[in-house]
C-alpha cells in the first residue's frame, strides 16, 4: 500500500485512510463485471448493479486506493448540473430530452441522500442549496438575465430564484453583495466519507475491490493489469481525468486542474457574521469558476479552477506555495474579507476529465460489452451517482427513465495533439483572464474575447 495518502486533501486528513480498506485482495481470473477505477462512478456503478442483481460477480480495479482520484478530493458540491445543459436547453431540437436529463440529475440529489440514509453514511450530507453571489452590478445583471433564460427554457422559481442584496447578504457575507441566485437542487458533503461508505457496503455485498492495481488495457471479455489478466463478460472504464493510462484510450479526456483550501475550524462569532447557516455552497458570480462550502466541523473549504499540463500532464499532489494555490486563496479572500485574518490549515489539488465537447456522457455497446462514463468537467459528484444507474441499466438492458436519457451514446472525438491542445487551452485562459479584466474595468466583457472562449469550450 503506497502511503502518504492523507496529503491528498484536507478529506482525506479527517478521514484517514480506513482499516478495512487497507486490504488487496488477489486478482481473480474471472468475474462477470470488471469496473476499472473507484471513484464515484466505478463505485456507484458496482452498487446499483450489486443492488439490483445480487448474483452478479463484480470486480473493481483501481489504480491506487478507492477516493485516490477526484473523488476524494472535491469540493463537496453535490449538485443538480450537467455541465453543457445550457446549451442543449437552448437548442429547441434537444430541449425535451434536455430536460429530462435536468429533472433527472435533480432527483439525483435526493437519491445520494436516501442512499447516505439506507446505507448509515455519515458523509454529512446536507442539502442547503447553492447561492452565486454578485460583488459587482454587472455580475447582478448577467445573473438577472440568466435566471430569465432559465425560466424561459422551462425552469421556476422552485428550480433557480433571485435573492435581492438584502436577503442576499444574510445569508452570505462577500465584499460587496449585488444579490445571488440561490438553487435548491444542492448538497453539501464529505466526499470521501461518501467513497468509504460506499466501499463499505460494496465489501458488505461481495464486490471485490482489488487495489494498487492498475489496467493497461481494456479488450473484449479482458481486462490487462500490471498484476495479471482478467477475464470478465463486461468490462465498464471509470477512470475519468486518468484515462490516458490505458492504451487505446489517450486524448479521450484531458486532465483539468482545480484547486482547493481549507480555513482552520471557524468559532460561531465568525459564522453567525458570514452566514451559511443551512451549510448552503456558495460560488462567486465572477467568471471565474469557484465553489465554496462549509464543512461539518466548520472550516471553509474553497476551490477555483486551475488549468492544464501540457501532454495531459499528471501531477499527483501539490506544494502548499504552489501559485495556482496561492491565487485560490486570493480570491477567497478577495471574496470574503472576513477570512482574510484565518489560518488556511490545508491546501491541495486534483484532477478533473473533460472531453472535447465538455459534456459528460455514459457509453455501452452491447457488441463489445464495454462501456464508460465520465467527463463531467468539474460536477461529477451528483452526475457519477446519475451515470451509475444508467450504466446498470444499459448492462441489465432495463428499459427505464434513466436509459432513455440524451447523454448515452457515443463518446465525442478525441482531443488535438500537441501542442494543438495546450496552446487551445492556453489561448481560452487568456481570453477568460481578459473578459474578467474588461468586465473589472468596464462593467462590460469583452466580445473578442468571449468568442475565443466559446470557441474552445464548444
Ligand atoms: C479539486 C476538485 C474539486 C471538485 N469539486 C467538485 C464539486 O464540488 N462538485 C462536483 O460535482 N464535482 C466536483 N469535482 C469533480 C468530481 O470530483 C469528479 O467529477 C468526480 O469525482 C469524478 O469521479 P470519477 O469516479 O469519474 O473519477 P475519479 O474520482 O477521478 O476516479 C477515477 C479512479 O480511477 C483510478 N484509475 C485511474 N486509472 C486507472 C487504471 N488504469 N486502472 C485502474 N484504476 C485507475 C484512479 O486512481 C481513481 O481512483 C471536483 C474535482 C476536483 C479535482
Amino acid at each position: 500500500m503506497t502511503h502518504g495518502y492523507n496529503r491528498l486533501s484536507y478529506w482525506w486528513h479527517e478521514a484517514g485512510l480506513e482499516a478495512a480498506l487497507e486490504q488487496t485482495p488477489e486478482l481473480p481470473d474471472t468475474c462477470d463485471i470488471a469496473i476499472v477505477g473507484a471513484g464515484f462512478t466505478g463505485l456507484w456503478t458496482a452498487y446499483y448493479l450489486a443492488v439490483e442483481d445480487p448474483s452478479l460477480n463484480i470486480v473493481v480495479l483501481e489504480a491506487e486506493t478507492p477516493g485516490y482520484g477526484a473523488s476524494g478530493r472535491n469540493g463537496g458540491w453535490c449538485l443538480g448540473e450537467v455541465a453543457g445543459i445550457e446549451k442543449q436547453l437552448m437548442n429547441p431540437a434537444h430541449r425535451p430530452g434536455a430536460l429530462r436529463l435536468l429533472r433527472a440529475i435533480q432527483q439525483t440529489v435526493d437519491e445520494v441522500g436516501r442512499v447516505c440514509d439506507t446505507e448509515n453514511i455519515d458523509c454529512h450530507f446536507q442539502k442547503g442549496g447553492s447561492l452565486t453571489v454578485a460583488t459587482t452590478a454587472f455580475q447582478a445583471e448577467r445573473c438577472q438575465h440568466h435566471l430569465q433564460e432559465q425560466h424561459r427554457l422551462g425552469l421556476d422559481e422552485d428550480d433557480i430564484r433571485w435573492l435581492d442584496p438584502q436577503e442576499s447578504r444574510s445569508r452570505i457575507d462577500t465584499t460587496t453583495n449585488h444579490g445571488a441566485l440561490f438553487m435548491p437542487h444542492c448538497a453539501a458533503l464529505h466526499p470521501l466519507r461518501l467513497v468509504h461508505g460506499l466501499v463499505r457496503c460494496l465489501r458488505d455485498r461481495g464486490v471485490r475491490i482489488v487495489e494498487c492495481t492498475p489496467a493497461t488495457a481494456i479488450e473484449p471479455g479482458l481486462v490487462t493489469t500490471v498484476r495479471g489478466e482478467l477475464k470478465c463478460a463486461i468490462t465498464l472504464r471509470a477512470t475519468e481525468a486518468y484515462t490516458d493510462s490505458i492504451r487505446g484510450q489517450r486524448r479521450k479526456l484531458i486532465p483539468v486542474y482545480s484547486l482547493m483550501v481549507a480555513t482552520e475550524p471557524l468559532d460561531l462569532k465568525t459564522w453567525e457574521n458570514l452566514g451559511l447557516h443551512n451549510r448552503e455552497t456558495v460560488a462567486g458570480a465572477q467568471r471565474t469558476v469557484t465553489y465554496g462550502q462549509r464543512t461539518q466541523d466548520d472550516r471553509f473549504a474553497f476551490g477555483a479552477r486551475g488549468g492544464y499540463l501540457y501532454g495531459s500532464g499528471v501531477k499527483r499532489t501539490f506544494d502548499a506555495g504552489d501559485p495556482g494555490l496561492l491565487e485560490v486563496a486570493r480570491i477567497m479572500h478577495d471574496l470574503f474579507p472576513l477570512l482574510r485574518d484565518k489560518a488556511i490549515d490545508f491546501a491541495w489539488g486534483g484532477m478533473l476529465g473533460v472531453q472535447r465537447n465538455w459534456q459528460p456522457s455514459v457509453t455501452y455497446d452491447p457488441e463489445t460489452r464495454i462501456g464508460s462514463a465520465g467527463g463531467y468537467v468539474g460536477e461529477g459528484v451528483a452526475a457519477s451517482n446519475l451515470a451509475g444507474r444508467t450504466l446498470t441499466d444499459l448492462v441489465l438492458k432495463k428499459n427505464t427513465a434513466v436509459s432513455e436519457l440524451p447523454w448515452i451514446g457515443a463518446s465525442p472525438r478525441r482531443w488535438e495533439p500537441e501542442p494543438l491542445r495546450w496552446l487551445g487551452y492556453r489561448v481560452a485562459e487568456v481570453a477568460e483572464r481578459q473578459m474578467a479584466k474588461s468586465e473589472m474595468k468596464h462593467g462590460r466583457p469583452s466580445r473578442m474575447a468571449g468568442r475565443v472562449v466559446d470557441w474552445f469550450s464548444g
